[in-house]
């Protein structure tokens, strides 16, 4: 139930701190999803229809396949210097403020509201409103949406849509509930185009990205009796496929898709940071295991960054794992 929480602030309250507020930064996490971009355009659309002064903040450039959406033009990694002091910092998808990256000016706590599904949120705003039984961040803001009675025209049902599909994998996974099959209806009834959607967030891919699916799948290893596969992205095999970041978004879900797989990791070793993608079938708690070294997520996808060698990467994720009951 929201507001079970005592640490969130209820619909209303935080509705009526939006009322209260003129000017809006709507913060995004580093390597941006549908999720974490479309719910904060989605409430910033919502705010300029009420009046409201709102910026985007993002750190890294919006992702090629999320450029379709409506106000993406707008997203910068500034914050324009004329904005008044007490803007209110609309932080969407992230467990903690630190996953919108270094380039954030430092913001009081006072002036940061936190709208996030993760589990493990460190409840790091003034204000918080975080439902980790919400599909996506998007289904979160739709709550706050109906509180302030703005209208889901087609551009707000454009990003939430987008939020849904990006968070379900397309209305597949486990997080696909009747309600949200239900709010997916009415907002392709607002005019949200869920072919377009399907088609630039999931079509699409470049020959690159596939290549290097090649080179991933090449390099999968099972253990575990087969129930943990996992794999590796360095910088030479994106120089040979042409590929980039990007390009490394899904590879996880097909390793984990794999006959008897029931938990996933992709090590993305590129241009010296080591990131890992964790995904589990639903039996090993994967947000878990992430945050036994320093990462987080959710139950079935979750993420770090490791500081070290690939090797030991691989050996302190597969412990990180084994403890959570792999
Ligand atoms: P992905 O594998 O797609 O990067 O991330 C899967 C999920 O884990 C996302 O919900 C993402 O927000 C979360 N996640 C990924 N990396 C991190 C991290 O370093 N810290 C935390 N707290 N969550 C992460
Ligand atoms: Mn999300």
């Amino acid at each position: 139930m929201i507001g079970s929480d005592e640490r969130n602030s209820t619909t209303q309250e935080v509705a009526d701190e939006l009322r209260r507020r003129s000017a809006f930064v709507m913060v995004s996490h580093v390597k941006p999803d549908g999720d974490t971009l479309g719910a904060g355009l989605a409430l910033g659309i919502a705010l300029k229809r009420l009046g409201k002064r709102v910026a985007y903040f993002q750190q890294d450039p919006v992702p090629r396949n999320l450029r379709f959406l409506p106000d993406t033009s707008f997203v910068s990694r500034e914050v324009p210097a004329d904005f008044p002091p007490d803007a209110l910092y609309v932080f969407c998808d992230m467990s903690d403020y630190t996953r919108a990256g270094e380039f954030l000016p430092k913001i009081d706590r006072a002036n940061m509201l936190d709208i996030d599904h993760h589990l493990g949120n460190s409840h790091f705003g003034a204000f918080n409103f975080v439902i980790p039984s919400e599909c996506s961040t998007g289904t979160v803001v739709v709550h706050l949406l109906r509180e302030l009675g703005v209208e889901i025209d087609r551009e707000i049902a454009t990003c939430l849509l987008t939020t849904i599909m990006t968070d379900t994998g397309g209305f597949m996974h486990s997080n696909t509930t009747p309600e949200v099959l239900e709010l997916s209806a009415e907002l392709i009834r607002a005019g949200a185009d869920k072919e377009e959607i399907t088609e630039e967030i999931f079509a699409n891919k470049r020959v690159a990205a596939t290549r290097l699916l090649g080179r991933v799948i090449d390099e999968m290893t099972f253990a575990h009796d087969g129930r943990y596969c996992y794999s590796f992205v360095d910088d030479r095999m994106l120089a040979e496929t042409r590929a980039d970041g990007e390009d490394t978004e899904d590879v996880v879900n097909v390793l984990r898709s794999q006959e008897y797989v029931e938990v996933a990791a992709l090590f993305k070793d590129i241009e010296g940071e080591l990131r890992v993608s964790l995904r589990s079938n639903g039996r090993v708690n994967v947000q878990a295991a992430a945050k036994r070294l320093g990462g987080g997520g959710h139950f079935r996808a979750s993420g770090l960054t490791y500081h070290g060698s690939l090797k030991d990467a691989f050996a302190a994720v597969e412990s990180a794992l084994v403890a959570e009951g792999l």
